[in-house]
């Protein structure tokens, strides 16, 4: 069995998406200031790296984070290799030849993109990919970006797909991982009512 950790490192020096807050984790209390035990303090958006969109981010009577199907963060997932497409749209989603998805982690260029500032020309799914997910009856569709919608779009994308109630798991770091068959732990933090939450998120190969 081989694992991949396919979850980005969480400091304040990642990127944030642009206008949400900075990431704090801070000590506020240090044994070295004389205090029993060292205690650090977490502040961040409920989308800080690698995270999962719950249905309530864009559907305003949707599923929080705390409430989605552990049957659909944890099972078969495949790895596809789209490191030639500037975008994802349902044609190249087909050419891929897939059958019987239910978990489909999309890598891309953008698995090689620096990491160190917040990059708005990443590669992003249409609607048309969207509507050719829902329709295959994907219930996870993961992306190695912060969005798996263009920047600057308007939504279309995500409603298409938490709509359907599908679960998008973002910021999934697929640069080490080869194109196949895995199982995929995909936990986000139980944050009762939030449309998002940060993520551990494991590929098994097995
Ligand atoms: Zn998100």
């Amino acid at each position: 069995m081989k694992f991949y950790d396919v979850t980005l490192p969480i400091s304040p020096n990642i990127p944030v998406w642009p206008g949400h807050p900075a990431i704090k984790l801070e000590l506020v209390r240090r044994i070295e200031d004389g205090a029993r035990s060292n205690v650090s303090f977490l502040a961040c958006s409920a989308h800080t790296g690698t995270h999962v969109d719950a249905p309530l981010h864009f559907i305003t009577s949707g599923a929080d984070v705390a409430t989605l199907p552990l049957d659909v963060l944890i099972g078969p997932a495949v790895v596809a290799d789209l490191s030639d497409a500037d975008v994802i749209t349902a044609e190249r989603l087909e050419r891929l030849g897939l059958r019987n998805v239910h978990r489909l982690l999309l890598k891309t260029r953008n698995s090689s993109l620096s990491r160190d500032v917040f990059h708005d020309d990443y590669v992003a799914l249409t609607v048309d990919a969207a509507h050719w997910v829902v329709e295959r009856g994907v219930c996870l569709i993961g992306v190695d970006y912060l969005s798996v919608e263009d920047f600057g779009s308007d939504g279309a994308v995500h409603r298409a797909l938490l709509g359907a109630g599908l679960v998008i798991l973002e910021g999934v770091d697929l640069s080490s991982v080869p194109a196949g068959d895995y199982q995929l732990y995909c936990l986000p933090l139980k944050l009762v009512g939030s449309d998002g939450a940060p993520v551990r998120a494991i590929l098994v190969q097995e």
